[in-house]
């Protein structure tokens, strides 16, 4: 951004106020500058219209209302039902909040003296006005020395701070916090309320908004989209989203600023693309092969009308002179290996070489083994390459691709080390791609003459999230199984509920199909995990399944006992596959049909249903059972308190994976937990954090910013022109390098 000399780029030291220790809490939360405070949007704001005093609140029963109040007090009360009662007052009179559910979490979830906004439905129990499970915010501590804190008596006189908060302002604004920052007197409401203001005072008046000349440019025949985006300019967005006067201002403000932060995404994929797209023509293919024809001819199954029509898209991308750039999605075990085959065979007749890249040994060597049987007595020359290889096996299979004798090449990231030279690479296929970067997929394709490039991945994507992460690829969708899939079944159960699982998983073992059993792996505490799995394994072996052949595979093991392990499971002589998530990718077991999956509440709900997909692949009944703990399913408290809300989406997680098996309304609830910005940050590395602009909700602004930035780009790639010249210097370094890459400035 702009000048060092600029505000913006000043530290948040510079700030009055701000020393060391706030600035560490704030740097781990992303917020080292100016600009990024003045870009620290409020998460949500309490209306004071809708604050009712409690005094006034006999009005209101049964209806909606916000009351804020400091907390005087929490009980537990037995009886019939045991609940938490947090008594809430203001200066004339007290409401009672309810709580039945995660009572040890309630009975000291609040200090006296705290004081929140709380929302729910009112109710009168007696004659005393209450709300079971309200919404809660913290709007900080009554403003007091510790000596009068604890004194009983409330002082109508004396307005704790979050009350003069109330009394001052109309539209209070409640920033995201943590507890860090919290502890850091950076409290939601506040506490960063002050230094945000201290920040917009100092910056405002320097900011240049980068699409003021486009916005008066735009006529009444423009994009309605655009025109209402752009009607409000940056520096009264950013006033009007920390300060708003009325609740329409923050609808105005943040469509704004959503559109600036989908702006300046289009333009990196405009970027992206440009740099794809602007290459001399790579190969035309003869899609008639031979090779693909005899394949489909000793298939021992039918493809599926999807597999056929992508086959076509795919095959009519490599007959076209202009590189292919194509993105293959298609939900776990609906059939992506064997279209893949099928376009390498195409290439292979055309007299050109092919790589698949895949993200790990264990699925590198699966996927050896399969194409290999599946190319049979096919003149066709498969090798694998993987880190793991010794030396001598790797310069022998790195000769034979030099030499052109390799038709095609599996492995790692092996693929993209130096000493790998292809002999003439005509198509690179790269499997569940977003374990790797752009820049990962931009050096293997680097290994040949602008070769053809299909990406797959299993992690299926809300379209509008596919538009702004793949804007630079073409999208192919495998939007059916195979025939005879049955859905997986999947239930939450309990610890207390362990000997009926376990028997359901011995049942089917009798029944001769293989079972997984999965534990989570975190990376900060792999080790302890890593002890559980191991410990548990040892229990099962010599416990429950005693009677059954047990093998147990994790990450530290060398890729040789992986895959001795793994193949010993593939063959059937091993039953149960204790295992942390090594298997989470790709691997294909079709007798497999039951997994427990362990702690599952630990796990992410892409990871969740890419485990999921490891079984249900044959023609089995398969099953899916989420081991977690009752206290996290049935008692997550309804709070804005970290860990609450943690407690509260591991239960929608769990409860959207027994409801469904369809990967994309998975994706779509995932992206509804998580937000676009953790997601893609799994998804694909390089992408800025969206803060306004919402992915499910926004999909008018997206289409409207992405076409201006393709615009903008076709029209005038360097920027040069003086309409542009503040959309250049306001780039982040990120677009810079997009630039860069594509040849331009
Ligand atoms: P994914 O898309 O998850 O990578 P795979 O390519 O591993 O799926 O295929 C899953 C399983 O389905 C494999 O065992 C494969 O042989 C089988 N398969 C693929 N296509 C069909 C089909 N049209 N009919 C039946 N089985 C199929
Ligand atoms: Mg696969």
């Amino acid at each position: 951004m702009s000048s060092p000399a600029s505000p913006l780029a000043q530290p948040v030291t510079s700030l009055p106020g701000i020393g060391a220790f706030r600035a560490r809490a704030l740097a781990a939360a992303g917020i080292a500058t100016l600009a990024d405070l003045i870009h620290w949007y409020p998460r949500r704001y309490l209306d004071r219209s809708v604050i009712v005093p409690i005094a006034e609140l006999g009005r209101h029963v049964g209806r909606t209302v916000t009351v804020v109040g400091e907390v005087s007090g929490a009980m537990l009360m037995r009886g019939r039902r045991a609940r938490v009662v947090v008594t809430l007052r203001d200066a004339r009179g007290t409401l009672d909040l309810i709580f039945f559910q995660g009572i040890s979490y309630w009975q000291k979830a609040f200090t006296a003296g705290e004081v929140i906004a709380a929302s729910g439905e009112l109710a009168v129990y007696g004659s005393r006005p209450n709300i079971v499970h309200p919404d809660i915010d913290r709007l900080g501590h009554a403003d007091t020395t510790p000596a009068t804190a604890t004194a009983a008596a409330p002082d109508p006189a004396r307005e704790p701070d979050g009350l003069t908060l109330l009394n001052t302002g109309g539209i209070i604004p409640v920033y995201p916090s943590s507890a860090e920052l919290e502890k850091a007197g950076l409290t939601r409401t506040h506490g960063f309320r002050r230094i945000v203001r201290a920040a917009l005072e100092r910056c405002l008046p320097v900011l240049a908004d980068p699409l003021a000349a486009t916005a008066s440019s735009l006529t009444p025949e423009s994009d309605p989209i655009l025109r209402d985006c752009l009607a409000l300019d940056l520096v009264s967005a950013l006033r009007m989203m920390h300060r708003p006067a009325t609740l329409d201002d923050v609808a105005r403000a943040r469509r704004r600023l959503a559109f600036d932060e989908l702006f300046l995404l289009s333009l990196q994929m405009a970027y992206q693309r440009r740099r794809e797209r602007s290459t001399a023509p790579g190969i035309s293919f003869n899609p008639a092969s031979p090779l693909a024809r005899a394949l489909v001819d000793t298939l021992p199954f039918a493809l599926t009308a999807a597999q056929k029509r992508v086959v076509r898209e795919i095959t009519a991308d490599m007959q076209h002179p202009e590189p292919m750039n194509r993105l293959l999605q298609g939900d776990v075990g609906s059939g992506k290996t064997v279209v893949a085959l099928l376009a390498m065979l195409v290439a292979v007749d055309n007299g050109c070489q092919c790589a698949l890249m895949v993200p790990t040994e264990i699925l590198a060597e699966q996927h050896y083994r399969t194409l290999t049987r599946l190319v049979n007595d096919l003149a066709v020359n498969i090798r694998l390459l993987t880190g793991q290889q010794g030396a001598a096996q790797r310069a022998d299979t790195a000769a034979g691709v030099a030499g052109g004798t390799v038709h095609i090449l599996v492995g790692t990231h092996a693929l993209i080390q130096k000493d790998v030279a292809f002999h003439r690479l005509g198509l690179v296929v790269i499997d569940e791609q977003h374990r790797f970067g752009v820049e990962q997929r931009a050096v293997l394709r680097g290994k040949g003459e602008r070769p053809d490039v299909l990406v797959m991945t299993a992690t299926p994507i809300p379209r509008t999230l596919a538009m702004t992460v793949y804007g630079d690829l073409d999208v192919s969708v495998i939007d059916q199984l195979p025939k005879g899939r049955r859905p997986v079944r999947t239930a939450v159960r309990f610890e207390e509920d362990r000997p009926t699982v376990w028997r359901a998983l011995d049942e089917e073992v009798a029944d001769g199909r293989q079972a997984y059993i999965v534990f989570p792996l975190v990376s900060e505490s792999e080790k302890l995990d890593l002890r559980a799995a191991t410990e548990e394994y040892e229990n099962l072996a010599a416990g429950a399944f005693a009677h059954r052949r047990l093998a147990l595979l994790h990450g530290q093991m060398s890729a040789t006992e992986k895959d001795e392990v793994m193949q010993r499971f593939v063959r059937g002589e091993v039953d149960i596959l204790v295992s942390t998530t090594v298997i989470e990718v790709g691997v294909d077991v079709p007798n497999a049909s039951i997994m427990v999956i362990e702690h599952a509440e630990r796990f992410g709900l892409a990871q969740l249903h890419q485990l999921r997909g490891r079984v249900g692949r044959g023609s089995h009944q398969s099953y899916c059972i989420l081991m977690t703990e009752k206290r996290i399913f049935y008692s997550a408290p309804r709070a804005t308190d970290d860990a609450a809300q943690a407690a509260t989406d591991a239960r929608k997680r769990l409860e959207s994976m027994r409801d469904t098996t369809d990967g994309f309304r998975l994706a779509e609830i995932d992206l509804e937990i998580r937000g676009p910005g953790d997601m893609w940050g799994t998804m694909q590395s390089g992408f800025p954090e969206l803060r306004a602009a919402d992915l499910v909700r926004d999909a008018d602004i997206l289409r409207a910013a992405r076409t201006l930035a393709f615009d903008i780009v076709e029209r005038d790639a360097p920027l040069a022109e003086p309409a542009h010249a503040l959309i250049r210097t306001e780039l982040g370094p990120v677009i810079k390098q997009r630039m860069r890459m594509a040849g331009i400035a």
